[in-house]
């Protein structure tokens, strides 16, 4: 029988109930993980993706934790070392996108996206690193997007763009200062099909798909495979990077 690809690792997904998220904690599991499904208001998903996982004699657990707050990742991390005894693969991908003009956001809209998307990731980060640095082995996974970078039709998301770019940021500060022994790297998705983007107007969409030279939304299944092979061996010589994954929509 051929070995998974992650044969006896443990993973954290960071809002995994649904959409990208979900994808990735699937794969990971469907390829020998443990994995641990982080969610913040979904519980019902949540419990779904572990009976998912269970039901195809995989090994998952989920947990309630809100990342932008160190109190509740700090209760995921330590709830996740007692149940499997060390971490080896953090993907911070829970997130969220306030879709309103920046002459019509508010200073709290400001505060709930940069600390969901950027000091989230920062605060699990800070929480796995201890563990993976004693273990001399770990890979974290950034989840920002291609508007982190720059693209025109993306631009007017103000909070969500800058909370990106921070994204972009931090990984590299982190890769520099948690090798040799911690890989981190960041996908950028171009336009992913998930309850993110339900309400997007009609006229930017139809800006994005002109744009995209696949001319189509790429899919969680897609992010997913993206990130399995950063977890992998394959990329154990990979850290610092961005890889974007939009088919062909902002190439850099
Ligand atoms: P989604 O379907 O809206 O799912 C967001 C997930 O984040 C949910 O599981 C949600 O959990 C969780 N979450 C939100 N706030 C949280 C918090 N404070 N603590 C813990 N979990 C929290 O979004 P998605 O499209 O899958 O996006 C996933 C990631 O990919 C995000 O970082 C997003 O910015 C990025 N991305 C998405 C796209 C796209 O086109 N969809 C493109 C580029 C990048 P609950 O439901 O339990 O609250």
């Amino acid at each position: 029988m051929n070995a998974k690809r992650l044969d006896g690792r443990v993973a954290v997904v960071t809002g995994a109930s649904r959409g990208i998220g979900r994808a990735i904690a699937e794969l990971f599991a469907h390829e020998g993980a443990k994995t641990v499904i982080n969610y913040l208001t979904s519980e019902k998903n949540a419990l779904a993706v572990v009976d998912r996982i269970q039901n195809k004699g995989g090994e998952a657990t989920c947990v309630k934790a809100d990342v932008s707050k160190f109190k509740d990742v700090k209760y995921m991390i330590e709830t996740t070392l007692k149940e499997y005894k060390r971490i080896d693969i953090l993907v911070n991908n829970a997130g969220i996108l306030i879709t309103e003009d920046v002459l019509e956001t508010s200073e709290d809209d400001w505060d709930r996206t940069i600390d969901i998307n950027l000091k989230g990731a920062y605060l699990c980060s800070k929480a796995v690193a201890p563990i993976m640095l004693k273990q001399k082995k770990g890979k974290i996974i950034n989840m920002s997007s291609n508007s982190g970078l720059y693209h025109p039709s993306s631009m007017r998301f103000t909070e969500y763009v800058v909370s990106k770019a921070g994204m972009n940021g931090l990984t590299k500060a982190l890769a520099l200062r948690l090798g040799p022994h911690i890989t981190v790297n960041a996908i950028c998705p171009g336009w992913i099909k998930t309850e993110m983007i339900e309400d997007t107007d009609p006229e930017v969409e139809r800006k994005i798909l002109e744009e995209t030279a696949l001319k189509r939304y790429g899919t969680p299944d897609e992010i997913a495979a993206s990130a399995l092979f950063l977890a992998s061996d394959d990329a154990d010589f990979i850290t610092g990077e961005l890889l974007i994954v939009a088919g062909g929509r902002g190439m850099h």
